[in-house]
């Protein structure tokens, strides 16, 4: 990696994962040629397309092709209907985080387009490496145990460095942005006492250091209720790995759907593109995906690299990908819009208007 070369993996992944994540790269192409940004993009095979051609969806030539990339843009995965007979069972997402150490999965809301409610923009922050998910938060082996046929044990872990890491994610990006510069810590306290009470303690502490941001928390259950009833209230929101899935879902549902809801996921050393929603297999095939979300989540993937390695072109295509597409979405012709946002438009036909956007560009 260079000052201003960037090499990035297209993994597409399963669904409607190769519509959007197609409709993310002719934008990506387009816009880093108006801004001179010097790209390299290679695909990489995952999924159930990698199954059928090796057995497995998460072979070890996209594990190393992936190594040698500046950053990855991945479509969903069907990870819930896998054949059991995968060597990479239960899903490679998992793998790839705990892989590539992705602790900080950053998922913004705003209000695009037609939401149930205005002025939205709050971001979720959450930690990726363990809580409840036993695919990753394990050095070794998977933590849902039979102790007999009729007992499952999940296991959730947490420990102070996530926690403390995390947080300290969390409250720098509240002070870099010009938002409310308040942190909502998210919890089950009152019943998970020892984990989460270990979080809240590790957030309490990141605070000392970043006077200017207000500390509040909340438990989950209320703050699902907040985040339909009044998501203006949040800025940021920092939780662990399950609640942030949960929640991002939810305000996503407010902020105008899934298919407007981009994330990054992201460690000291790379950065992964993904969309939050899934495959959606109930429209997969058919061309009508919204790709806003793999669209937004390939911009902060830019941002990101900019910011790791001051590649000032890269930046300026996220910029560029991004007014193009809030204009777009911004737009009231029924026409432009896809048809999860009431409009009339396939995948092809919305990416189109983006592209005429970004060529208008000044
Ligand atoms: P989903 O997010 O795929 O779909 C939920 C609903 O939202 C569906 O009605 C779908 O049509 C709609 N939707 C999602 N994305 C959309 C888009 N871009 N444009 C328009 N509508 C969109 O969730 P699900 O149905 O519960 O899960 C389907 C599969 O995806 C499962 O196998 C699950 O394991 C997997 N999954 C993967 C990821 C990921 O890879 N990041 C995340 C969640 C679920």
């Amino acid at each position: 990696m260079n000052g201003k070369s960037v090499k990035l993996a297209v993994l597409k992944g399963d669904g409607i994962g190769p519509e959007v994540v197609q409709s993310a790269v002719e934008i990506l192409r387009f816009a880093a040629e108006r801004n001179s940004l010097s790209l390299e993009l290679v695909e990489l095979k995952i999924g159930l397309e990698a199954y059928k051609l090796f057995g497995r969806t998460f072979p070890p030539e996209t594990l190393e092709g992936m190594k040698l990339c500046d950053g990855w843009i991945l479509g969903p995965l069907s990870a819930g209907s896998y054949p059991k007979d995968d060597q990479d069972y239960p899903m490679a997402s998992g793998k790839i985080r705990k892989e590539f150490d992705l602790f900080a999965n950053i998922r913004p809301i705003k209000s695009l387009a037609r939401g149930l409610n205005k002025n939205i923009d709050l971001v979720i922050v959450r930690e990726n490496t363990e809580d409840f998910y036993p695919d990753r938060n394990l050095f070794k082996g998977y933590s849902e145990f039979w102790p007999n046929e009729d007992t499952v044990l999940s296991l959730r872990v947490i420990t102070r460095k996530a926690c403390a890491r995390i947080a300290e994610a969390a409250f720098r990006l509240a002070s870099s942005r010009s938002g409310k510069k308040l942190v909502t810590a998210v919890h089950k306290s009152n019943v998970l006492i020892e984990g989460d009470g270990l979080f809240l303690e590790e957030v309490r502490k990141a605070a000392r250091n970043f006077p200017e941001i207000r500390l509040n928390d909340g438990l989950v259950d209320s703050v699902a209720m907040q985040l339909v009833t009044s998501p203006q209230s949040f800025d940021i929101i920092v939780t662990t790995n399950m609640f942030g899935d949960i929640l991002s879902d939810v305000a996503a549902g407010s902020a105008g759907g899934l298919g407007l809801a981009p994330s990054l996921n992201s460690g000291e050393k790379y950065a992964m593109a993904q969309a939050v929603h899934g495959s959606a297999p109930d429209i997969a095939g058919k061309g009508i995906a919204n790709p806003t979300a793999e669209i937004l989540s390939v911009a902060m993937l830019l941002k990101w690299l900019h910011s790791k390695i001051g590649n000032e072109s890269a930046r300026d295509t996220a910029g560029d990908i991004e007014r193009a597409t809030y204009e777009v979405l911004d737009s009231t012709e029924s026409a432009a819009l896809t048809v999860d946002l009431g409009g009339e438009a396939n995948t092809k036909r919305f990416t189109r208007e983006i592209l005429d956007r970004l060529g208008k560009l000044v």
